[in-house]
């Protein structure tokens, strides 16, 4: 007989992962199923982000960032090392120990729930019904639901123009594995993830050249901030073309010649590893058997409402495999509202506030609407910005790049943007996040006491001016 739940999820990504852990909280009986396979080839939990996304680009971005600073910065400390050697395979190792290390805790987690893991590939029939195929593609299970949640995330978008080749041309996964620091690197797009990936091996050594299709640099960035980030990125030795849309790589004995065209014609570049990072798919392709009606868009993603409802009762979808921004701590917050809505209480996301940040050096950091988009919609704002170059904490730790930028409503002054670029920032933004989700003024940040010295300081200057009040930089008139 098939095995009866309340919920089952497909997907143990951050958003089905929570999603599952959320139903059982609230007392629903819970399966969750999910196809991963981690290096060993036994399954386990945590979907991308855990396995080749946030955590283990985060694990390596902090490795390389300390080498660098060993490197290039100590020496400003009055602080000299020599003899500082890279030993990348513990480098990796270290990595995979925080990777299993948190996707055993979801283990933990679903087992301290009373969580099903069902390891297989799932698939949504009509009736509410699950198929389960494991591992070894033969025994099948059906399970019966009373509500699915469907969480199956995306995947690297692969491109004509460079066909993947194993640890050569390489997605996002690949290059977190290489063996040994590529001597030269292209990046096809300039992406956040091409920008984290690019920054990992430039640190470590790499000649890292970003073939970026678009005109404008991080489109979604507030324009001031991204004009900011790309010079900053260029001193640092990225070598970043934008307008470079690459048509064509072939592996020689030299290398792989990858050919792109810009405003001025064709060139070629001669490089020894390739990452492509052009974007992320959803994984919806036979997930759902045709006879349910599942209503897709163009690209793939399962079309919901606000409530991450889809066209079929009681089935329900979240993360990357549905509109908005593709960040792990959007997924989980659908996957809490889903779980709520399902046991009867009122739930929903604050899609207004999602922040948005990129884990280079300086980070950049935003939630809100950028100054571009306020122009654009005819919005009467105030803008006030505060460099780090003036903040004593800044100074202190030798770290002063970027700057603190917040917009406000020209009449009501609540915050409507709050942009960063600057150290520590991925931490910063969630002071501005909470004050624009209960609707604080900009007057509201700036009558609030900061400590100092720290870097929030400079949100709190910032907010000063908006009203021309800043302290600790001159003020512009009028
Ligand atoms: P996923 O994490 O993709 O999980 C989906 C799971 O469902 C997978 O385990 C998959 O195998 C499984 N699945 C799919 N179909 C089926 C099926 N039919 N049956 C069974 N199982 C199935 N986001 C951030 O917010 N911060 C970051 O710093 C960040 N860094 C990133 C760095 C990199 C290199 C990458 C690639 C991504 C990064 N992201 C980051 C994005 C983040 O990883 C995703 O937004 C997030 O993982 C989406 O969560 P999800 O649960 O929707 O899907
Ligand atoms: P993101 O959407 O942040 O993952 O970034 C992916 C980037 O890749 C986008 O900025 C695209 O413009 C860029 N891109 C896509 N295809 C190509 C290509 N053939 N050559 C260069 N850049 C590309």
């Amino acid at each position: 007989m098939a095995k009866q739940y309340d919920v089952v999820v497909i997907g143990a990504g951050p958003a089905g992962y929570v999603a599952a852990i959320r139903c059982a909280q609230l007392g629903l009986k819970t399966a969750c199923v999910d196809q991963w396979l981690g290096a060993d080839n036994q399954p386990v939990l945590g979907g991308t982000c855990l396995n080749v996304g946030c955590i283990p680009s985060k694990a390596l971005l902090e490795s390389s960032g300390r080498f660098e600073e060993i490197n290039h910065t100590f020496a400003d400390h009055g602080i000299t090392a020599s003899g500082v050697q890279l030993d990348l395979a513990k480098m990796m190792a270290r990595k995979a120990k925080v990777v299993g290390d948190l996707t055993q805790g979801i283990k933990g987690l679903f087992k301290a729930n009373g969580i099903d893991w069902h390891q297989g590939r799932g698939k949504l029939l009509p009736k509410l019904q699950v198929q389960v195929i494991a591992h070894d593609g033969q025994s099948e299970t059906i399970l019966e639901a009373k509500n699915v949640i469907l969480a199956p995330g995306s995947s690297s978008v692969e491109i004509g123009a460079a066909p993947l080749q194993d640890g050569v041309i390489v997605d996002s996964s690949g290059a977190l594995e290489f063996s040994e620091v590529p001597k030269r690197l292209g990046v096809i797009g300039a992406g956040v993830i091409g920008l984290e990936l690019g920054s990992v091996w430039r640190r470590l050594g790499a000649e890292v050249v970003l073939l970026e299709a678009q005109e404008s640099f991080l489109g979604a960035a507030d324009e001031q901030i991204a004009k900011d980030a790309l010079r900053q990125f260029k001193r640092q030795g990225l070598d970043i073309r934008l307008g470079a849309r690459v048509v064509s790589c072939e592996t020689g004995k030299d290398g792989i010649v990858v050919q792109y065209q810009d405003s001025k014609g064709d060139h070629s570049e001669t490089v020894d590893k390739l990452i492509v990072a052009v974007g992320r798919r959803p994984n919806t392709e036979g997930l759902a058997a045709d006879e349910v009606g599942l209503l897709l868009d163009e690209w793939g993603l399962i079309h919901v409402d606000e409530h991450c409802r889809t066209n079929q009762p009681s089935v329900y979808a979240i993360g990357d495999a549905v509109r908005g921004p593709m960040l792990a701590h959007k997924g989980s917050e659908e996957g809490v509202m889903v779980a709520e809505v399902i046991a009867g209480q009122k739930a929903e996301v604050s899609y207004d506030t999602i922040p948005s940040v990129i884990y280079t050096h300086p980070e950049i950091a935003w939630a809100g609407v950028t100054e571009q988009a306020l122009k654009a919609a005819g919005t009467d704002y105030r803008v006030g910005t505060f460099p780090f170059a003036a903040s004593g904490r800044a100074r202190a730790a030798g770290d002063s790049a970027g700057m603190v930028k917040v917009l406000a409503d020209a009449t009501t002054d609540r915050v409507l943007g709050v942009h960063i670029i600057g150290a520590h920032c991925s931490e910063l933004i969630a002071q501005a996040v909470i004050a624009m989700e209960m609707g604080a003024s900009s007057e509201d940040l700036a009558l609030t006491i900061f400590a100092h010295p720290t870097l929030s300081e400079a949100l709190h200057e910032a907010a000063l001016a908006v009203d021309g009040r800043a302290i600790h930089i001159p003020n512009k008139k009028g």
